[in-house]
């Protein structure tokens, strides 16, 4: 079905952001009828998530679904209808119909069979193509003319585009090289849309490690460890998993699932504490038992590895944060083995982040992501102000919001 504007011509969509989330209301719209070119100021589309399949490409959860939309946090009631339409089953089987398999990993998490997102993002832009879908590379959106048309800035010069209406998906604020730059804020700001400030998102964090600490350990990992952290009003959050020690401080999947209490903890206070436990799965009892054993004239970094299998980056941190005096106290010791105290400074910036939280305000919307300020313009994706922890959250909710856009710009246009 072919949509037709007043002057008798097929309707057209500019989509500005060629990510998961401009990409995927593209789709939407080519199957609507509607003439759709995508725009993006990279040579090419879906660099970020291209990025997300370097390390595996974790496209959803298989969680209850109850949990799943639990980890949007205050966002919850703004990006639940988004998911409704489009669930984490129904991003699976849009994902096979691509002709991609799908596992579930021992964590719920949902990969592609070979975890790599190139396949993918292969697969769907011939899709588009076919569907006569347009793409045009290296046009930059640098706002509205005077007219009140798009305009871009272009190899070949200056370009004004005339649509329909507009998708904007311009991503968040992290890793600016790969094209989310977060340029877009002060063009929609100007327009009074509400904007809320990016910040850091499943970022890393600064500890002020010593010298010898940093210069020794920075990229080893800690495994099977828990986190403790006390949100305030809230029970204390426990958390297992795994983080790296980088030259500033740390990262990793157990620091991210943290990220979002630490940044507003560290921006409130100046800094936030954490407790590390390095032995998870043994009581502190057992441990001091273990740690009050005669050391005979074993060093304590023997020691320990002997009676409780700590070794490498685990003592070498219990050095750098615990005064050397408690080493000759076993309670004192265990203690720290159990809950040691780290004061967190900073989060890094938020270009080296994963994601970023804040963006384009709900109550700046409609239901069907349409901007009140701009009739006829939606937004999709990162650039919305939700944030989540990685476990695929991110993508899904980027690819429900593209679809939710490009269904409130058939809806708006109809
Ligand atoms: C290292 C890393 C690993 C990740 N792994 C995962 C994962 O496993 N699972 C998961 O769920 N999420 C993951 N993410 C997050 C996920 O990739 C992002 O949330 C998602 O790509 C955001 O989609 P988007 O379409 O909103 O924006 P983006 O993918 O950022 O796309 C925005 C597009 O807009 C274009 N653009 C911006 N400004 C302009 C402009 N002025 N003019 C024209 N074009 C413009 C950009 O060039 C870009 O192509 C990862 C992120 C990183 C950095």
């Amino acid at each position: 079905m072919t949509s037709l504007n007043n002057s008798g011509l097929q309707k057209t969509v500019a989509v500005i952001g060629g990510g998961p989330a401009g990409l995927m209301a593209a789709e939407v719209l080519a199957a609507g009828g509607m003439q759709v070119h995508v725009y993006d100021a990279m040579p090419s589309v879906g660099r970020k998530f291209l990025l997300a399949g370097k390390g595996g490409m974790n496209l959803t959860h298989s969680e209850a679904y109850d949990d799943f939309l639990s980890r949007y946090g205050a966002r919850r009631p703004q990006i639940a209808p988004l998911l409704d339409q489009f669930s984490p089953d129904a991003l699976r089987a849009w994902v096979h119909a691509l002709g991609i398999d799908t596992f579930i990993g021992s964590s719920g998490r949902v990969f592609p069979a070979d975890m790599k997102a190139a396949p993918l993002l292969r697969a769907w832009l011939h899709r588009l193509r076919q569907a006569g879908v347009g793409f045009h590379m290296r046009h930059r959106w640098l706002g509205w003319n005077e007219a009140g048309t798009l305009s871009f800035d272009t190899p070949q010069g200056p370009l004004t585009v005339d649509a329909d209406s507009v998708v904007l998906a311009l991503g968040g604020g992290s890793w600016a090289r790969l094209g989310s730059d977060a340029k877009w804020v002060p063009l929609l700001t100007q327009r009074e849309v509400p904007v809320a400030p990016l910040r850091p998102a499943n970022c890393g964090f600064e500890a002020g490690w010593s010298d010898y600490f940093r210069e020794h350990f920075a990229g080893h990992h800690l495994k099977s460890v828990a986190i403790t952290f006390n949100e305030g009003e809230q029970p204390a959050l426990r958390k297992q998993g795994e983080f790296v020690i980088t030259a500033d401080g740390v990262e990793g999947s157990l620091i991210y699932a943290l990220s979002a209490g630490l940044r507003d903890r560290i921006a409130a206070n100046g800094s936030a504490l954490i407790h590390l436990d390095l032995l998870p799965d043994w009581s502190l009892r057992r441990v001091t038992d273990e740690v009050a054993r005669p050391r005979g004239a074993r060093s304590w970094s023997s020691h320990l590895q002997s009676r409780l299998g700590l070794k490498g980056v685990k003592t070498s941190l219990l050095r750098e944060l615990v005064p050397a005096a408690d080493f000759g106290q076993p309670l004192l010791l265990a203690q720290a083995i159990k809950a040691l105290p780290l004061t967190l400074l900073a989060a890094r910036p938020i270009d080296e982040a994963i994601s970023s939280a804040g963006g384009v305000r709900f109550e700046g919307m409609d239901p069907g992501l349409m901007l009140k300020a701009l009739p006829g313009v939606f937004c999709a994706g990162e650039m919305l102000d939700w944030e989540a922890p990685t476990g695929g959250y991110l993508l899904s909710a980027c690819l429900a919001s593209g679809r939710a856009a490009g269904n409130g710009v058939l809806s708006w246009l109809r």
